[in-house]
C-alpha cells in the first residue's frame, strides 16, 4: 500500500504541533494540516500556564487532575533547557512562578487563607509561603504561596515547535475523511498510516465526516476579561471559597511588539521595559462572565477587580473580553478530564490534551497507540502541495477596548 505520508495531523494549536514534533523526533514522516493560523482557537487564548497541580486541589484534597499535572512541569523544563523530549530552548517565559494568594471578601477571608493554606500544601513541596517583604505588588494581604511553576510566551512555544517541523505545515482543511486513512482537501486527496485530529473544537467535523453520530465531545465557554494599562505584571491564582480561583491572572507586555521579559517572580515591575501590561484574567470571573454579554461580564469583572484590589485605582482603565470554549472530549458530568484524552475510529486518531500542560502526556498516549497498531516510521513519498500558515493572534491584539 502506498502512503503520502505516515501521519497527517490536522490542527495548528499545540496539540497538534507538540505531537507532530514527537513523532519525527521518532522518525515518523508527518504533516501538519491547519484550516486557519498556528497557535489556533485555545491555544493562542490560553494563559499559557504549566500547572502542576496546585490550582486543581482548592477543595483541600489532591483531584485526578492534579495528579496528572504534578509531573509536568518538570518535563516542560526539561525542554526548555534543551535536555528534554522536545529542544525547546527558544521558548520566552512570561514568569518564572506563580503566586496563589487570598482573594476572599472581607468576611471570607479566614476561608480563604485556609483553602490558600490547603491548595499550597496538599501536591507537592515545591511551594514556598513568602515573606511579606517578598509580597508581587500589589498583593499586601498573606499568605501568599509562591509555586514553581511558569507562564509561557505561547507565541514563542508555537514559533519553537514549528521551527522543528519545518516544511511541514500546510494550510487546509478536510472535506472527506474515510477511517481507512484517506482524507481529501480540498481537490488534493491523501492517504496516510494514521490521521490524527488535534482540531480542539473542529474535531466535532472529523466525527461529522465519520459519520459519528454519538455525542464524543463537549464545550466549556469561557469569556477571558482584559485590562490595561496595568503598571506591574502579576502571575497566579486569587482564591476564595470555592473548588476554582475567583481569579486567575497572567500580565502580558503591552509596548509595541508584545516581546515578552526574562522569568522574574510572580510579580513584578516592568523589568524587560514594557511601558505598561495588559493583565488577562481568567478563573471565576471568566467562568461567569460566559453567561453574561460582554458589557455585563465586564461589568462584573470590574466589581471583582475592584474587591479583591482595593488599593488600585481602578478609574480610566480600558476594558475588552474575549469569548472561547474549551473543547473537550466528552465526559459525564462535563467535568474536566483528569488528563489528556484520545478517541480512536480505525486509522483516525483524535486527541484532546484538555490543558496546554498535558501537551507531553498527550504526544506519549499518541506514540503507544501507534506502537500498539504496529505502525513505525518510514519515508514518505509526497510532498504536499499546499499553502504554507501564518501565525495567529493574541486576543488582546484584536481586542475592542473600552474605557470605563
Ligand atoms: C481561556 C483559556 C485559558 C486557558 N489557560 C490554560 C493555561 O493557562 N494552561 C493550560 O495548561 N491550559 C490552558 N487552557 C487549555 C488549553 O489552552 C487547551 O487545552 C489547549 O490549548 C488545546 O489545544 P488544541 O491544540 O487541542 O486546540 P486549539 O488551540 O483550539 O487548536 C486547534 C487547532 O485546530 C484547527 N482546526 C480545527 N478544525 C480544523 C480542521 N477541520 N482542519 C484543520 N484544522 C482545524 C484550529 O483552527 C486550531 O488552530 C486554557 C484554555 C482556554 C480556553
Amino acid at each position: 500500500m502506498a502512503y503520502d505520508r505516515d501521519i497527517i495531523i490536522f490542527g495548528g494549536g499545540i496539540a497538534g504541533l507538540f505531537t507532530a514534533a514527537r513523532l519525527r523526533r521518532a522518525g515518523y514522516d508527518v504533516a501538519v494540516i491547519e484550516k486557519d493560523a498556528l497557535g489556533g482557537v485555545q491555544t493562542l487564548a490560553s494563559q499559557g500556564m504549566i500547572h502542576g497541580g496546585q490550582k486543581y486541589t482548592l477543595t483541600g484534597k489532591a483531584t485526578g487532575a492534579a495528579t496528572a499535572a504534578a509531573a509536568m512541569p518538570e518535563r516542560w523544563e526539561a525542554c526548555f533547557s534543551g535536555t528534554g523530549e522536545l529542544d525547546l530552548s527558544a521558548v520566552k517565559k512570561l514568569s518564572g512562578r506563580q503566586v496563589m494568594f487570598p482573594a476572599g471578601s472581607f468576611f471570607a477571608n479566614l476561608v480563604s487563607r485556609l483553602t490558600v493554606f490547603a491548595a499550597a500544601k496538599a501536591v507537592n513541596g515545591k511551594t514556598r509561603k513568602l515573606p511579606r517583604s517578598g509580597f508581587p505588588p500589589p498583593l499586601r494581604r498573606g499568605p501568599v504561596y509562591e509555586m514553581q511553576e511558569c507562564v509561557l510566551d505561547v507565541k514563542s512555544l508555537i514559533t519553537a515547535l514549528a521551527g522543528l517541523l519545518d516544511g511541514r505545515i500546510f494550510k487546509g482543511e478536510p472535506t472527506a475523511l474515510s477511517a481507512d486513512g484517506r482524507v481529501t482537501t480540498g481537490e488534493k486527496a491523501f492517504r496516510a498510516k494514521m490521521i490524527i485530529f488535534a482540531g480542539g473544537a473542529g474535531n466535532e467535523t472529523a466525527l461529522k465526516l465519520l459519520g459519528v453520530g454519538a455525542r464524543r465531545t463537549q464545550r466549556r465557554p469561557l469569556r477571558q476579561i482584559m485590562v490595561r494599562p496595568m503598571p506591574q505584571a502579576l502571575f497566579g491564582h486569587g482564591i476564595a471559597a470555592g473548588p476554582k480561583p475567583r481569579v486567575t491572572i497572567t500580565s502580558h507586555p503591552a509596548h509595541a511588539g508584545g516581546t515578552s521579559h526574562p522569568a522574574h517572580a510572580g510579580g513584578t515591575s516592568h523589568p524587560d521595559g514594557a511601558e505598561h501590561y495588559i493583565w488577562y484574567l481568567g478563573g471565576n470571573i471568566a467562568e461567569r462572565g460566559a453567561k453574561m454579554t460582554n458589557d455585563d461580564a465586564i461589568a462584573f469583572a470590574q466589581r471583582e477587580m475592584c474587591a479583591i484590589f482595593p488599593t488600585i485605582d481602578w478609574r480610566g482603565k480600558e476594558w475588552a473580553s474575549h469569548a472561547v470554549d474549551r473543547a473537550e472530549a466528552f465526559s459525564d458530568g462535563a467535568e474536566l478530564a483528569a488528563g489528556p484524552r484520545l478517541q480512536k475510529y480505525g486509522n483516525v486518531l483524535l486527541v484532546w490534551p484538555t490543558k496546554l500542560t498535558f501537551a507531553p502526556s498527550m504526544a506519549d498516549l499518541v506514540l503507544a497507540q501507534l506502537e500498539k497498531d504496529d505502525i513505525s516510521p518510514s519515508s514518505g513519498t509526497a510532498a504536499h502541495d499546499l499553502p504554507p500558515v501564518a501565525m495567529g493572534r493574541y486576543p488582546w491584539e484584536d481586542a475592542q477596548w473600552r474605557k470605563i
